[in-house]
């Protein structure tokens, strides 16, 4: 493997950003703290009907979680361990608006696959990480939202030649995280590719790098990020091919939370906030801001 794909690699795990073997080249843009929005705590708050924000008053901060590996998404700076994404700033202007100043949140990276059981017991107070609301998933745990629409896509090496859509991954190796619902979807619709599981989205770029798999499947909003670190070797083909509405994950039964998050998402969207979150963040992947999706308040039950 060549000395830079190694380097590449590091980076890429490392959530590092930088120009690889091309002296002089621009280090990538990252979100910058000046860009981002400041949110103002909401004063005099309170939710009496809520368990989870009553426990998380009680502990003085809220337990939130996220993604870590995930850039422009949910990415956690190795150094400072410092989170930074849209999905961060999602969960940071949620916790000001319910009265928590949004320094003191505590975040807590949890894979694709222990979302529904961290919420079910007690782990985090609500989870914000590229989570797709289904019907499934509904009957484990309640949703705010949705604040964004993504799809599933492809990301390919650089040098890939035959694979421009999952009509063409027959007898390919695809790689996606366990328990995501792109992996479902490759499992069902697309069962002459040959799947590969790990925890994480790096963990399957790491392979792609390598050369261990063909592609990576999950969320454009994902994908693009990687590609947008590495653009060198990487690239996303084709057109999404499925609609992932991203969710606030709330413990099933603590309708005043997911209401209470369903009021804060509209405020912040209809005050900019969130616009400029996502300018700030996800947009650096090269996507201009999408009006946001309609807010979903579907009746408890
Ligand atoms: N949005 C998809 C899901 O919730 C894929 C991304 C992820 O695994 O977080 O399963």
């Amino acid at each position: 493997m060549p000395a830079c794909l190694i380097a590449l690699l590091a980076l890429v795990l490392l959530g590092a950003a930088a120009g690889c073997g091309r002296p002089g080249s621009p280090p990538v843009k990252g979100p910058q703290p000046e860009d981002l929005p400041v949110y103002k705590v909401a004063t005099g708050f309170s939710l009496p009907g809520s368990p989870t924000w009553e426990r998380a008053k009680r502990r003085g901060h809220l337990v939130v979680g996220v993604k870590e590996d995930q850039p422009y998404m949910g990415e956690k700076d190795p150094a400072s361990g410092r989170y930074s994404g849209f999905d961060i700033e999602i969960a940071k202007m949620m916790s000001a608006s319910l009265g928590f100043d949004p320094k003191t949140i505590e975040f807590k990276t949890i894979a694709s696959a222990n979302r529904e059981t961290a919420l079910q017991n007690g782990q985090i107070d609500y989870y914000v990480g590229t989570y797709t609301i289904n019907d499934n998933r509904k009957k484990q745990v309640g949703f705010a939202g949705p604040y964004f629409m993504a799809g599933q896509s492809l990301l390919v090496r650089k040098d890939e030649k035959d694979i421009k859509g999952p009509e063409d991954l027959a007898g390919k190796k695809v790689c996606s995280a366990a328990g995501s619902t792109p992996y479902q979807r490759l499992q069902k619709e697309y069962p002459e590719a040959v799947l590969v599981a790990y925890d994480t989205y790096s963990a399957c770029v790491d392979n792609l790098l390598t050369y261990q798999v063909d592609a990576v499947s999950t969320d454009d909003s994902i994908l693009l990020g990687y590609a947008a670190k590495v653009p060198d070797e990487l690239k996303v083909v084709g057109k999404p091919f499925s609609e992932e509405p991203y969710g606030i994950g709330v413990p099933r039964s603590d309708n005043a939370l997911r209401l209470a998050l369903d009021d804060a998402l509209e405020a912040n969207e209809k005050n900019g906030n969130w616009k400029k979150a996502y300018e700030a963040t996800l947009g650096l992947s090269g996507q201009p801001a999408p009006p946001p999706p309609a807010i979903d308040r579907y009746p408890a039950g």
